[in-house]
């Protein structure tokens, strides 16, 4: 039995996952994509193989993402809908859907009882629901995406408020410029940060009630580690949601598990 590699090659970051022929996790890694997908391929698989003393003739390969079929040693090119449902049901066998955030597009998935894909809907035509507007936000108040959650503040704060204002551009252009004027109208950065959470909260759960998700669902993606995001979906669409584990890894995960 070979070692399992899963490729997920996103827009923005590139991850993969290593398993063991027993299925038991090796390791990780994650690189900023650049613009050729084949290359980034080619760097992870040459980073996991030094990172595990491996032998490339030994890998199974799988790949996903938007360059997926870029990967030339993936035996196997999987869409992310499939990725994200199999590396979740693995994680928790009880899930039934999934909330995924990338860097340009956002998910929502719903399972069916033997972890395949019952429904799904994407939004991957504007930028207002995903990592993208996060990154914009964070730039103009000159933070990194990873700094914004603490920056918000704590739940317990955000609960005792009642929001000031709400921002309402369904488009990243036009919403940077209601940041823009909010700024000039001396709204405080913090305050126009937690608008944009929850901005995106309400824009993702119109996804999660297009699925008709119920119960628990399950947060994967880089976005996934954004704390206050987290609150704002539960919050606007009265769902628990949990942080799946490895968030940003569960497409690679999956596609490992696909390798066989
Ligand atoms: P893709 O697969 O589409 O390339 P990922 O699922 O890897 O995207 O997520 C990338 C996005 O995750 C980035 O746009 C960034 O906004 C966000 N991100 C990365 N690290 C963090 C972090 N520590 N906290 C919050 N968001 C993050």
């Amino acid at each position: 039995m070979p070692y399992r590699l899963g490729l997920d090659l996103g827009s923005t970051t590139s991850k993969a996952v290593i398993l063991a022929p027993d299925q038991s996790l090796l390791g990780h890694a994650i690189l900023r994509s650049n613009h050729t997908p084949s290359e980034t391929a080619q760097e992870l698989i040459d980073r996991i193989v030094d990172q595990h003393h491996l032998v490339s003739a030994d890998l199974a390969v799988v790949a996903t993402g938007y360059g997926r079929s870029q990967a030339e040693k993936a035996a196997r090119a999987v869409t992310e809908i499939t990725c994200h449902a199999k590396g979740v049901r693995h994680l928790h066998p009880d899930s039934a859907c999934i909330l995924d955030i990338g860097g340009q597009d956002a998910k929502a998935i719903r399972m069916d009882r033997d972890g395949g894909v019952d429904d799904f809907a994407m939004n991957d035509r504007c930028a207002a629901g995903t990592g993208r507007f996060l990154e914009v936000a964070a730039a103009r108040f000159g933070l990194d995406v990873g700094q914004l959650s603490k920056y918000c503040g704590d739940s317990a704060e955000h609960a005792s408020e009642s929001p000031p204002f709400e921002i309402t551009s369904t488009c990243v252009v036009f919403a940077e410029s209601e940041l823009v004027g909010l700024a000039a109208k001396g709204t405080p950065a913090r305050e126009t940060l937690r608008a944009v959470h929850r901005a995106i909260g309400r824009r993702v759960t119109l996804l999660l009630k297009q699925v008709g998700a119920k119960g628990t669902v399950y947060f994967t993606g880089g976005v996934a580690q954004n704390e206050t995001l987290l609150r704002a979906v539960a919050e606007a669409s009265g769902l628990e949601i949990k942080r799946s584990d490895l968030a940003q890894f569960t497409g690679a995960l999956g596609a490992a598990l696909l390798a066989e």
